[in-house]
């Protein structure tokens, strides 16, 4: 359960600083969000793409959590700098918490500060009495909106049919998303984000071992501000 964990009662009570200190004092907070980010896989492949935006996942196992603390602070210490870069040094961009993304996203991520969030390959939940727990919903979907800038993106990939129509159709009928194609944001040079999205995670490639398929749907925060 949540009880073991704490949370910040707000983003800026969170700590920051103290999981990015090569960009302390900077007053950056994420902008990419993975939620249920599993090993990290999308996450370490980003980092070193966009080394100026900080990145954060959101694992509720706590060994899993653990492992991809340990793999960031491991790769933060052996990667070598690139001496062409005047960015902070390699996977200082990246960060884990531990936390229940369902209940807590609002108390990390400020109002219209993330420009993506990813939910890759989510747990499905079968049954119909288990949809509530799916990490697409109109209750969630509004905090999506509230934390996503406008014009930012939601990256969804399952290799799930079911899951996959669940995702898009509760995108499509909430009026502050609208569907933006894979080939519109390739023509934006969102094309590096796509492929870490489809072949980056473990379960990815997992799915890419399986021979199975992979349903992508992405949606954009519409630019209009109703508040
Ligand atoms: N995105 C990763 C990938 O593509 O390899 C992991 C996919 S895995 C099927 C789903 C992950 O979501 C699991 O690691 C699970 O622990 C995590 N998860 C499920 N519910 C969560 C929640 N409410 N908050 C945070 N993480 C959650």
């Amino acid at each position: 359960s949540d009880h073991a964990l704490s949370y910040p009662a707000s983003p800026e009570q969170f700590d920051w600083d103290a999981h990015y200190p090569a960009f302390a004092g900077s007053g950056k907070t994420p902008e990419f969000a993975d939620v249920g980010c599993g090993f990290g896989g999308l996450l370490i492949a980003l980092a070193p793409l966009f080394p100026e935006t900080l990145m954060l996942g959101m694992e509720i196992r706590v060994q899993v959590s653990q492992y991809v603390h340990d793999r960031i602070v491991a790769l933060r210490s052996t990667t070598p700098a690139d001496p062409n870069s005047t960015s902070p040094g390699p996977y200082q961009n990246v960060s884990i918490v531990r936390a229940n993304s369902m209940k807590f996203m609002p108390n990390y991520f400020p109002k219209q500060s993330l420009s993506a969030l990813f939910f890759l390959f989510p747990d499905p939940h079968f049954k119909a009495r288990k949809h509530k727990a799916r990490i697409i919903s109109p209750t969630l979907l509004a905090e999506y909106a509230y934390i996503l800038k406008p014009g930012g993106i939601i990256y969804t990939i399952t290799d799930v049919r079911d899951l996959h129509d669940w995702m898009r159709t509760h995108l499509e009928q909430f009026p502050l998303f609208e569907p933006v194609s894979e080939q519109e944001l390739r023509d934006e040079g969102k094309g590096p984000i796509l492929d870490a999205v489809y072949n980056s995670t473990e379960e990815g490639k997992k799915v890419e071992r399986n021979k199975g398929d992979k349903w992508l749907a992405c949606f954009r925060r519409i630019e209009v501000s109703r508040d």
